[in-house]
């Protein structure tokens, strides 16, 4: 028998951290490769919130603290879902973990029992469907394509619910897509769910602050309030505070799924970092006013790229609402070969083509769960988008 877990078995390391490595490896080994495949903001933490975690060190707030968050921490969240999303929570709706991720991962621990289905809309953030594996439960992914902007539609999630069905994960704006569902939409879908009042909703908003061109960021609970009571609404501080490092995600919701939820993470992590919570405290608290300088640069390096891969024959970009992502199809490009000989079979062939020849590291969509595409997070300087892009139109154009 195996040393190791049999769970094992059901997931694989994540792909966008693979690419990531394979960029930094082959950087390190000296070759000019332009990595596009983290999903991390490149600016830097913004002042006051560093200072508020050096106050905290020197004030000695560096021991263990409640499991599932400070209660200076819990109310910045309360006052940041009121202010922001018309939710009302009380401290013991909130929990707060090392990450979204770990908020994820422990509501989906807390819930999931062998049978339990989750629908997960496809593409979808690389984690969900091995985290829900992991659980113990089973993902139900649902391909929502290029021809309706990678948004779910009501029959499809209609189609997807059985007696079965746990959760529902929704994700506004999308990794990897940066589709948005604008609130008409998202209540399209809240319909559908008062009708089946078995399922709960996992609202995933990490990229909330991170919108362009006047798009209206809605949360589940908030545009259908008869569904409070079976969503977790999820955010974190790593996207629109550029605090990936520091590990601080949080979640609204009905209180005995909170303490469920406490429970597992004080048998894991114990508690998030007591340093990084108090920076959470001044993020969520303090100035917002970085936010929208920071999106206006977004949003150029967004149209350069859509623009730049969109004059590409075989490539389709469609323009994102939100995030710092774009998911072009390469449906064009099947079944040509590449100048190094490489036929582009499908788009693991082709990113791994690109990173060869052309040592642009992107991130193959079959890792998401719709092919054919390739993710770019643009969350990177203008100069090595330019170049990327520029680098990516020779690749194909020596396609035959
Ligand atoms: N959800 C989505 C859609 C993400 O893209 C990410 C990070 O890439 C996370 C959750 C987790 O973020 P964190 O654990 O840094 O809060």
């Amino acid at each position: 028998m195996s040393f190791l877990s049999a769970t094992l078995d059901r997931v694989k390391p994540s792909p966008t951290v693979a690419v990531t490595t394979k960029a930094r490896e082959l950087k390190a080994a000296g070759r000019d490769v332009i990595g596009l495949g983290a999903g991390e903001p490149d600016f830097d933490t913004p002042d006051n919130i560093k200072d508020a975690a050096i106050d905290a060190i020197r004030r000695g707030e560096t021991k263990y603290t409640a499991p599932d968050g400070i209660p200076e921490l819990k109310q910045a969240i309360c006052a940041k879902f009121l202010r922001d999303n018309d939710l009302t929570y009380t401290p013991a709706q909130i929990s707060v973990s090392t990450g979204g991720k770990q908020v994820l991962y422990n509501a989906l621990m807390a819930t999931l029992n062998p049978g339990d289905e989750v629908i997960i809309p496809a593409p979808y953030w690389v984690s969900y469907p091995d985290m829900v594996r992991l659980a113990g439960g089973e993902p139900v992914v649902v391909e929502c394509g290029i021809e309706n902007g990678f948004l779910m539609t009501p029959d499809q999630l209609e189609a997807a619910i059985t007696p079965n069905t746990k959760w529902l994960i929704f994700n506004s704006p999308s990794n990897p897509t940066g589709a948005g569902y604008t609130r008409n939409q998202l209540k399209a879908l809240t319909d559908v769910l008062m009708r089946h009042p078995h399922v709960w909703v996992m609202s995933d908003d990490m990229y909330e602050h991170l919108v362009y061109d006047g798009f209206e960021f809605a949360s589940p609970a908030q545009v259908e309030p008869g569904l409070y009571d079976r969503t977790l609404t999820v955010n974190g501080v790593s996207k629109a505070y550029a605090m990936t490092g520091w590990r601080i995600g949080y979640a609204g919701g009905p209180e005995p799924l909170i303490a469920a939820m406490r429970k597992i993470q004080s048998q894991s992590t114990t508690n998030p970092c007591s340093i990084s919570q108090w920076a959470s405290v001044e993020a969520l608290n303090g100035p917002q006013d970085f936010i929208e300088p920071n999106n206006a640069v977004f949003r150029r390096r967004r149209d350069l790229v859509v623009d730049k891969l969109n004059a590409i024959d075989g490539i389709t970009c469609p323009v994102p609402d939100g995030a710092f992502y774009v998911y072009p199809s390469i449906a064009g490009l099947i079944g040509k070969t590449s100048a190094g000989g490489v036929k582009i079979t499908d788009d693991e062939a082709f990113a791994t083509a690109l990173l060869e020849e052309a040592n642009v590291a992107v991130v193959f969509g079959a890792a998401f769960g719709l092919s054919p595409n390739f993710r770019i997070s643009y969350a990177t300087s203008d100069d090595a988008l330019e170049q990327a892009c520029a680098r990516i139109a020779d690749f194909c154009a020596g396609l035959t």
